[in-house]
């Protein structure tokens, strides 16, 4: 991931998170865990948590805003080591420190309260990937996934709001 980019939509950061939970399965427990469900939560302003009832991974859209992917990805294996561990034992670092969870405390949130949504949401016609602004695209874009230069073909076009 580049910095020029424009941000990640939640949605597509439960996609690379997703990734990052099947290559930590595969390495580390001989894909024997099960996917757990994956949210990335617009209301939560920093960390993450694991609930064993649900199986569920929830970690803070606001943290990667705020503090970028790699702070996500601490947050997360940190979390995927709670499959294993509901504790903070000994044992417990020992899984979350192999997954490459190296930061002990998640990042504090800049600002205390959640960031707002950005309202426009733009995708690839092509590739389906999603690009999310507070503001309306001034001048037409195209996916950087699909081409690196403006390429009429794979314009971005807006799916939110919804144009009736
Ligand atoms: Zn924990
Ligand atoms: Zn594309």
């Amino acid at each position: 991931m580049t910095t020029h980019e424009p941000p990640l939509t939640p949605e597509g950061l439960t996609a690379l998170l997703t990734d990052e939970f099947h290559r930590l399965n595969h390495q580390h427990f001989a894909s024997a865990l099960r996917l757990p469900q994956i949210i990335v939560s617009r209301r939560k302003t920093y960390g993450g948590y694991y609930q064993p009832s649900a199986h569920k991974i929830v970690v803070s859209y606001q943290a990667f805003c705020e503090h970028g992917w790699g702070e996500t990805l601490n947050t997360f294996r940190h979390e995927v080591a709670h499959i294993i561990h509901p504790n903070h034992s000994r044992a417990f670092w020992a899984v979350a420190e192999a997954l490459g969870a190296t930061q002990r405390h998640a990042s504090a949130p800049r600002t205390p309260r959640p960031v707002p949504a950005p309202r426009f949401v733009y995708a690839c016609p092509r590739c389906g990937r999603t690009v999310a602004r507070h503001r309306p695209l001034r001048r037409a874009s195209s996916c950087g996934a699909c081409d690196t230069a403006f390429n009429p073909r794979y314009k971005l076009r807006l799916v939110r709001p919804e144009v009736s």
